[in-house]
């Protein structure tokens, strides 16, 4: 028997006899915290109301004005819970019938036996001990599982990514910047916008493309599976302004599967690696392809143009006394001729065409799909536009030559190279501002 449980504990003990009441508080007095006495089932109503703090109830079951049983039946009224333990010298079924319709919990024979009396004491008040015991342990559980959710919360929320959790159909959580970047207050606010998160994902090329997953469930698993760099993203912030994304997707398995998906901003990266692979390909007098970028295109086009048979032409251009002009003008303004001819061959090919910077005055055109009478439709609209050019700084009218060839499909790249250079040697000789076919017999 745990006497121990007992010293915390407030009793209220309802009896009528003066003696009986008197000796037995005596002995309980020095074993619980705090002992209420009252003389009759109704004066223990009243101080049951009058001390809320009472959690056990020890009574008579015979008593004047109301008896024992009676009072308890008005307590359960609105206590369900304490505990009731009866002392009494009825033995009757019919006794015993309506304690347990008020919910009494054990009883003492009379005459008290004080041992027996202590021993259902303790037995009544046992499972509320528990059961605080519980609640406490409840408590703390509870209190440690908010602080780590809160940790990890003010964790995400430090983060610089857009970061949330998701199920394959449902956003769990999200941080701050989440929240920032949609312009949103809460969770609830973006889920009621009916928006996925790939709605906000621009459709544009070198991005990844959202019809593969729109109305997918399995979006964000499609996304893990991909590598890295077909995982980017284009969204336009609260601000309007375009930022780019790459998304990073971890999956744990809970009992469903969840994921974190982050969203890190690569837009600066991004713009400086373009940047940088803009320069490695291109000229930076003229803006127009360098010759690194020419061969890389070059290879492409001939093995695809030899696989389908398709026409493929290669124009070289050389402006003419150019040695003359700078020496006349000034390396500057010869700088402002090879950017306005870059601009009129710019101006004069198709989409599809690609303008070469080949070296210090001689520029290459190739034009896919395109046979060499049609090259030279191209050559003679850039040639004369040259030639009747005219502005402020450029006083004396610039010329250039052209050569051009076709490809054929037992050409490597160096036979169609070697064609047009001597197509454009020719146009030189015939006295220059001239186009020359070399078409492969
Ligand atoms: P031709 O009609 O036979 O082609 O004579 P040319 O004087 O044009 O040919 P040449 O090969 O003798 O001279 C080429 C000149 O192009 C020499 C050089 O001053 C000029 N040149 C090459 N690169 C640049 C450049 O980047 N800027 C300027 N301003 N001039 C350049
Ligand atoms: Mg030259
Ligand atoms: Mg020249």
């Amino acid at each position: 028997m745990n006497k121990e449980l007992l010293k915390s504990i407030s009793l209220l003990y309802v009896e009528d006899e003066d003696d009986i009441r008197e000796f037995t508080a005596k002995t309980l007095k020095s074993l619980v915290k705090n002992i209420v006495l009252a003389v009759d089932g109704e004066d223990g109503l009243k101080k049951m109301k009058e001390n809320p703090c009472i959690n056990i109830i020890l009574t008579d079951i015979n008593m004047p004005k109301m008896n024992g049983l009676e009072m308890c039946e008005e307590i359960r009224k609105y206590n369900k819970d304490i505990p009731i333990v009866i002392t009494s010298a009825h033995r009757d079924s019919a006794f015993f019938k309506q304690a347990i319709e008020v919910g009494v919990t054990a009883y003492a024979l009379k005459p008290i036996d004080l041992y027996q009396l202590i021993n259902s004491l303790v037995k009544a008040i046992e499972p509320i001990f528990l059961r605080q015991k519980l609640e406490k342990v409840n408590g703390v559980l509870e209190h440690r599982i908010e602080e780590a959710v809160k940790e990890i919360k003010s964790i995400l929320d430090a983060q610089d990514n857009i970061v949330f959790v998701a199920t394959a159909d449902r956003i769990m959580d999200v941080n701050k910047k989440f929240l920032h970047f949609f312009n949103v207050e809460t969770l609830e606010d973006f889920i009621n916008k009916n928006k996925n998160i790939y709605d906000y994902f621009k459709n544009e090329i070198g991005f990844f493309n959202i019809d593969l997953v729109k109305n997918n469930s399995t979006w964000i698993k499609y996304l893990a599976n991909i590598a890295e760099v077909d995982r980017i993203v284009k969204m336009t912030n609260e601000d309007g302004i375009n930022r780019i994304f790459t998304i990073n997707i971890d999956e744990y398995n809970h009992k469903s599967e969840h994921y974190v998906i982050s969203l890190t901003d690569i837009t600066e990266i991004k713009e400086k690696s373009n940047l940088l692979e803009y320069q490695a390909n291109h000229d930076s007098l003229t803006g127009l392809h360098n010759r690194k970028k020419f061969y890389e295109i070059f290879g492409k086009e001939v093995r695809r143009d030899a696989r389908y048979n398709n026409y493929l032409s290669l124009l070289m251009f050389d402006i003419d006394n150019f040695k003359s002009f700078n020496d006349d003008f000034g390396h500057n303004i010869g700088d402002e001729v090879l950017r306005i001819i870059s601009k009129i061959i710019l101006e004069s090919i198709r989409e599809h065409d690609i303008a070469v910077r080949w070296g210090g005055e001689e520029f290459i055109i190739l034009t896919p799909e395109t046979n060499i009478k049609g090259a030279k439709i191209v050559a003679e609209k850039i040639r004369s536009t040259i030639e009747s050019f005219k502005n402020d700084k450029i006083k004396r009218q610039i010329t250039v030559s052209c050569g051009i060839t076709g490809f054929s499909n037992s050409d490597s790249q160096e036979d169609i190279i070697e064609r047009a250079d001597i197509a454009l040697y020719k146009a030189k000789k015939l006295g220059k501002n001239n186009i020359v076919l070399f078409e492969k017999s």
